[in-house]
C-alpha cells in the first residue's frame, strides 16, 4: 500500500493536541507573545489578531503598533501591553529585547513601507523566537528575494492564494499550486498555511494536510487576521510548529462553524471568530 502524501485534519487528531491547564499554572506558564502590525487606517487587523491571541490562551500579550495606534490598541484590548514604534504611521523598527517572547506574529495591517521592509531585514539577522508571518509581512517578503532567503527556518506563513502566488509565481491549476507549495516549504524549511475553502498546510518535509472545518461565512475581511493571532498564541504557549498549524486552522474553522450556527453565514464577521473561539476549544475538550 502506497502512503498518500495528502492527509486531512480530523477532530480525533486535534483533540489529542490540546493540553489541560494544571491547577498550579500561572500566566508565565502560557508564554508571552508579541504581535506586530497596524498602520494608519488599518488598526482593526492587528486589534483582531490581539483579541484572538488572548482567546487562544496566551499568558501575556504585547502588541507593537505605530504611534497612531496607541490609544486604539489600549482602549480596544485592555488585556494587552502596548509598545509604540518611533514612527507615527507604520512599523520602522522592532523592539530591542526579543528573547522574552516565545513567538512573534507579524503582518496584520502592517502596510508595505520601505522602513518596514528594512526592519524585517534587520530582524531576520538576529537570533529569534519562532515567527508567524501574514498579510503585508508576506507581501514584503514577496517583493525581496534576498529577504526570502534569510527567512528563519520553522517559520509559519499564512498566505491566501494571491499572497501565495506573489511569493511563488503564478499557479496554472490546483495541482501546480500544491507543487509550488511543496517546493517553497522545502526550500525555506518553513510551514505554509495556504488559506481558502480547503486550507492546506505544507511542511518542510513535503507533506500536505487539508483542514476540514470552516464555511463560506468566513469569506469576509479580517478572518485571516484572527488566524494569525490564534497561531501566534499557540506557538508562544510552547506548541510545536506543525501542531500549532493543525490546532490553529481547525479551531479557527470550528469557531467559524459555531459562529455560522449562531449568526448565519451572511452576517458572520471576523470578530465573531474570537467571540466563539472559547466554544470551539470546549468542543475539543
Ligand atoms: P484572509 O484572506 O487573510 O482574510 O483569510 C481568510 C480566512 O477565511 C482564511 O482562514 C480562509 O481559510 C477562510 N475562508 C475564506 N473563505 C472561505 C470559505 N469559502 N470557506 C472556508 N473558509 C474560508
Ligand atoms: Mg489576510
Amino acid at each position: 500500500q502506497v502512503e498518500s502524501p495528502y492527509q486531512v485534519i480530523l477532530l480525533d487528531t486535534v483533540k489529542t493536541l490540546l493540553r489541560k491547564r494544571s491547577k498550579f499554572s500561572h500566566k508565565g506558564t502560557f508564554g508571552h507573545a508579541l504581535l506586530v502590525g497596524g498602520s494608519y487606517g488599518k488598526m482593526g487587523a492587528i486589534t483582531m489578531s490581539a483579541h484572538a491571541a488572548l482567546r487562544a490562551g496566551v499568558g501575556l500579550l504585547t502588541v507593537q503598533v505605530p504611534k497612531t495606534g496607541y490609544n486604539i490598541l489600549q482602549t480596544a484590548v485592555p488585556e494587552a501591553m502596548v509598545l509604540t514604534d518611533d514612527h507615527d504611521l507604520h512599523l520602522s523598527q522592532f523592539p530591542d529585547e526579543l528573547n522574552k517572547y516565545q513567538c512573534i506574529g507579524i503582518g496584520p495591517g502592517l502596510g508595505q513601507a520601505e522602513d518596514s521592509r528594512l526592519a524585517l531585514e534587520s530582524l531576520f539577522r538576529q537570533k529569534l523566537p519562532p515567527l508567524v508571518l501574514d498579510a503585508d509581512a508576506l507581501n514584503l517578503l514577496a517583493s525581496d528575494r534576498l529577504l526570502r532567503q534569510q527567512l528563519p527556518p520553522d517559520t509559519i506563513l499564512t498566505p491566501h492564494p494571491k499572497e501565495f502566488e506573489r511569493l511563488t509565481g503564478p499557479a496554472i491549476d490546483d495541482f501546480h499550486r500544491l507543487q509550488l507549495l511543496q517546493s517553497f516549504c522545502a526550500e525555506h524549511a518553513c510551514y505554509v498555511i495556504l488559506k481558502g475553502a480547503h486550507t492546506c498546510i505544507g511542511t518542510p518535509s513535503g507533506e500536505f494536510y487539508f483542514n476540514t472545518t470552516g464555511n463560506p461565512g468566513m469569506a469576509t475581511g479580517g478572518t485571516g487576521d484572527v488566524l494569525t493571532g490564534i497561531l501566534t498564541s499557540l506557538r508562544a504557549q510552547g506548541c510545536p510548529a506543525l501542531e500549532t498549524c493543525f490546532l490553529g486552522v481547525y479551531l479557527h474553522g470550528l469557531a467559524g462553524d459555531i459562529a455560522a450556527e449562531a449568526e448565519g453565514e451572511t452576517s458572520l464577521i471576523a470578530s465573531d471568530l474570537y467571540k466563539y473561539l472559547g466554544a470551539a476549544f470546549q468542543r475539543l475538550s
